[in-house]
């Protein structure tokens, strides 16, 4: 969007109220799949019991050392790659002081003066609109462990809490700490960017999506003077600094991140309009609420005490980084799809947004027509798990049904029409398409079944008729239609219509 586009935007929604742009800048945690913490040989894998993962190290017991491990290192260099990023030749860890009962050291292993990437970029598209996000850094740290607040036996929220208990088995996860330039105009484009950044994670095997907080998000917001916003979208650095913001937590999905800031939006600018100053403060999301709550006015980089970790020797990095290999990405895919499938942008872009529908598309073209399968894939299945706010990730025990189903269109056992109904028994029932079928009785209609129904059609309905040979437009659809009807839809229209031209036309 251009500096334009935002004036014309704000004005035409908000009437005589449009003086402001909305900044936004994220920072994003995610987990690096690894199978084993970042500084110590303990499980990554989540588990339901409490404190198992556990060792000296992780819980932070005395005298316990950790030790670095490289797999850690080449998930963070492979997104370094993905990203465009700079990598140093060498770079180092830091302890970040606080004392948090989820943090059994009183310090996180974090990266400070020399983040392992920095200065990358990534690709969102909102609407036709495509932009480049700017990525400041992205450094290595270990995930803290994790709190659950109840009140008799129950979880519940924190403010609401008798009691909390910790679990460190989260405590040494690797984390990758991901920083945006405050480059977003729009709640809609921090969605787009969260929905790319786990995208591209995935595509490079280093990250999963359907694993329980593995991304968590923290969204600066603040709204600068509509026309502080030069040509090309820019913004000077002082009126960035000038801006008071606000930095939302406890953000955990993409849309949870557009509703905090959509949030924020109107609170910020209501506040703004009659002449009060936005805080520059920490605010809470509540997801369940819909609203942010203040928490505390934000802490300082200096409160966190950061001095070098003597525990850690400094990591020579140039050499892994360049033997680092990544996979095809996104983008490369979507052209990919374009040329080798002969799919249109929009199709090879649905079909590339996350690595298991592409995977999942792909090993369909290998049985049936590519264009065929783009329709089912793109259009049916992502329409009708859309629908129902489903992912691909909620279903992926069952892509062999899917592809059961598309091979039952195809040899012609059921309709095209019943096949969509079938689908859609399928996500609402559970069940298998086989099952559906006999249940409903959708298999198609043999041919004496059309034929008894083609006749009858024309028999009960002798105006139709008449109308037909009067050249009326509509009666052959009518006709259809009472054929599609007698035989519960398992006719095959293309072959009804000819038995009916040729019956009326004899
Ligand atoms: P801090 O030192 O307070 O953490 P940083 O400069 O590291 O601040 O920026 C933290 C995040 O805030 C980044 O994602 C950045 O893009 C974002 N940010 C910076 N200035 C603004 C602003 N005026 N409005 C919204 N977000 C901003
Ligand atoms: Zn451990
Ligand atoms: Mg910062």
């Amino acid at each position: 969007m251009t500096a334009r586009a935002v004036e014309t935007h704000e004005a035409d929604e908000e009437g005589s109220r449009g003086e402001f742009a909305i900044v936004i800048g994220l920072e994003v945690h995610v987990q690096l799949e690894t199978d084993t913490k970042v500084f110590c040989g303990c499980a990554t894998e989540p588990t339901n019991e409490p404190n198992t993962n556990v060792c000296p190290t992780c819980l932070g017991l005395p005298g316990a050392l950790p030790v670095l491990n490289e797999a850690a290192v080449e998930a963070a260099l492979k997104l370094g790659q993905a990203i465009d990023a700079e990598v140093p030749d060498r770079t180092r860890f830091h302890r970040k002081n606080y004392y948090y009962p989820d943090l059994p050291k009183n310090f996180q292993i974090t990266q400070y003066d020399a983040p392992i990437c920095s200065d990358g970029e990534i690709e969102v598209r909102v609407g036709g609109d495509s932009r480049e996000i700017g990525i400041t850094r992205a450094h290595l740290e270990e995930d803290p462990g994790s709190l659950g607040h109840a009140r008799g036996g129950r979880r519940t929220s924190i403010d609401a809490a008798e009691y909390t208990l910790v679990d460190y088995n989260r405590a040494g996860v690797p984390l990758m700490e991901i920083v945006t330039e405050p480059d977003f105009r729009d709640p809609a484009e921090a969605r787009a960017f969260l929905s790319k950044l786990e995208s591209v994670l995935e595509y490079l095997g280093i990250f999963d999506a359907g694993r329980d907080g593995s991304l968590r998000v923290d969204a600066n917001i603040s709204m600068v003077p509509a026309d502080d916003v030069a040509a090309g979208d820019s913004i000077s650095a002082d009126v960035l600094a000038a801006a008071n913001r606000t930095e939302v937590k406890n953000i955990s999905s993409h849309k949870g991140a557009q509703r905090a800031l959509a949030y924020e939006v109107t609170r910020q600018r209501n506040a703004l309009e009659r002449g009060r100053e936005i805080a520059q403060e920490t605010r809470h999301w509540d997801e369940s609420r819909g609203v942010t709550v203040s928490m505390r006015t934000k802490e300082a980089e200096a409160d966190y005490r950061y001095f070098a970790e003597a525990d850690l020797p400094p990591l020579e990095v140039a050499e892994l980084a360049a033997e680092i290999e990544i996979p095809e990405l996104p983008e490369a895919r979507r052209e990919r799809f374009g040329s080798e499938y002969g799919l249109g942008r929009e199709a090879a872009s649905k079909l590339t947004s996350t690595k298991a529908v592409a995977d999942f598309y792909e090993d369909l073209t290998t049985e049936f027509d590519p264009g065929v399968a783009a329709t089912w894939v793109a259009d049916e299945l992502l329409g009708e798990l859309n629908y129902r706010d489903m992912a691909i990730e909620d279903v992926v025990g069952r892509l062999d049904e899917f592809r059961r189903l598309i091979e039952l269109v195809d040899q012609d056992e059921i309709t095209e029409t019943n096949a969509t109904t079938v689908l859609r028994e399928m996500l609402d029932a559970g069940d298998d398409p086989a099952t559906v079928i006999e249940r409903e009785g959708m298999g198609k209609a043999d041919d004496d079944e059309v034929t008894a129904a083609v006749e009858a059609a024309i028999s009960e309905n002798p105006e139709a008729v008449v109308d037909y040979e009067n050249g009326e437009d509509g009666a052959l659809n009518y006709l259809m239609g009472q054929v599609m009807d007698k035989t519960g839809g398992s006719a095959d229209p293309g072959s009804v219509n000819g038995m009916l031209r040729e019956r009326l036309d004899g």
